[in-house]
């Protein structure tokens, strides 16, 4: 048999790639260290629980699981279109909102462009770049968050793309109205600007930009959203672009015709109707973001204020050994160190005995 260099092959984006970390999986836990109860806090889901609408919804869906989903979408369009105030042409679904992400990098962006992102955000950002052989442009944070003038300032002709975390994931940190506005006006328009806003359910609504009615002043801009987080439906990867309808159009061209599947497209309905699940699910996050911000001040960790589902802690040079100590106190967080965070471990907000749980074992590996 002629030998093949599998690796050799890749391109050379891919190459250069390393595997996404996820959080380490419960059972998997359960399984290596025999534990029989295992909190996870690792990955930023929601620990409310299935809305017990979309349990009884999914129940219904199952029957028509033998059909192929509605490719365009359309109920769910003419929802988020409605709750938007846009038209559903404006609207780009997605199999989680990683999947929007990946399918504007691949619509716009070519080999020899430049996608700018920030010091410490989102890992799918440079990932997606380098898969299609970009050249990523990471811009040095500042107090752990985006600096704007620093990444309009990296700008060049060869810039196509640039994503924003707001906020950011793994930091927290926020931007407000102001700055992201200002940056808008700043950014040329040959380069297309996304703002990811994973979890803006859990901005206080001043706070909230208007994003999305932006649109009508910057065709650049595009603005994805998730129902992986405070809809709680992670599992079922649901998420969305909303753009000017000339960029949904395009992006359409390339995505996989059915690449949101029939439950999840059922469930992503559902839930937007069911204010009081993701009410409760801020206000879980609002109290359990209090009870562990009131550890950290009490045991003097250092924290960055975060404006997500979750907390990233200062612990120094023995990050990792926490890290290590609390799994086998059968509690996952998460290392950050794959974000030039190596001192710091990211803890999602949960329930409130699952947030006195890392406490409790926090307060016992000392
Ligand atoms: C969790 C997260 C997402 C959402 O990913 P999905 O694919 O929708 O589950 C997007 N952006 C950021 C910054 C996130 O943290």
């Amino acid at each position: 048999m002629a030998a093949f260099d599998a690796t050799a092959a890749a391109n050379s984006g891919v190459k250069k790639l390393q595997p996404y970390q996820a959080g380490k999986p419960m059972d998997e836990l359960q399984r290596e260290l025999g534990l029989s109860h295992v909190v996870k806090l690792a990955s930023n889901e929601n620990p409310l629980g299935l809305s017990e609408k979309v349990r009884t919804a999914l129940q219904a869906e199952l029957s028509n699981l033998i059909r192929y989903p509605d490719a365009n979408g359309f109920y769910l369009k003419s929802k988020l279109a409605e709750l938007h105030r846009v038209e559903p042409q404006q609207i780009t679904l997605g199999n989680g909102s990683n999947d929007v992400l990946e399918i504007l990098a691949r619509t716009f962006v070519s080999a020899e462009e430049e996608v700018i992102f920030s010091q410490h955000a989102f890992v799918v950002y440079p990932l997606v770049t380098q898969a299609i052989g970009a050249k990523g442009v990471a811009v040095p944070a500042k107090d752990y968050g985006h600096d704007l003038e620093a990444m309009a300032a990296a700008v060049t002709d060869k810039t196509k793309m640039i994503f924003v975390a707001n906020p950011n994931n793994p930091t927290g940190t926020f931007l407000t109205t102001e700055q992201i506005k200002d940056f808008l006006d700043k950014v040329p328009p040959h380069v297309i600007v996304v703002l990811d806003e994973a979890y803006y359910e859990y901005v206080p609504e001043p706070e909230r930009a208007p994003s999305i009615d932006w649109l009508q002043h910057y065709p650049n801009l595009v603005v994805s959203r998730t129902f992986s987080k405070a809809y709680g439906l992670a599992g079922l990867r649901a998420g969305y672009a909303v753009s000017s309808t000339e960029i949904a159009d395009l992006m359409n061209r390339i995505r996989q015709p059915f690449n949101v599947n029939a439950l999840s497209l059922k469930a992503a309905e559902v839930v937007l109707d069911d204010h009081d699940y993701l009410q409760q699910a801020v206000q879980v996050n609002q109290q359990g973001m209090k009870q562990l911000v009131e550890f950290c001040q009490q045991q003097g960790y250092d924290y960055i204020p975060s404006y997500g589902n979750f907390l990233t802690i200062e612990f120094g040079p023995k990050a990792m050994d926490i890290y290590e100590k609390l799994l086998h106190e059968g509690i996952i967080v998460r290392p950050v160190g794959g974000y030039q965070l190596p001192n710091h471990l990211r803890v999602s907000i949960g329930l409130k005995e699952e947030n006195q749980a890392f406490i409790d074992a926090m307060l016992k590996i000392g």
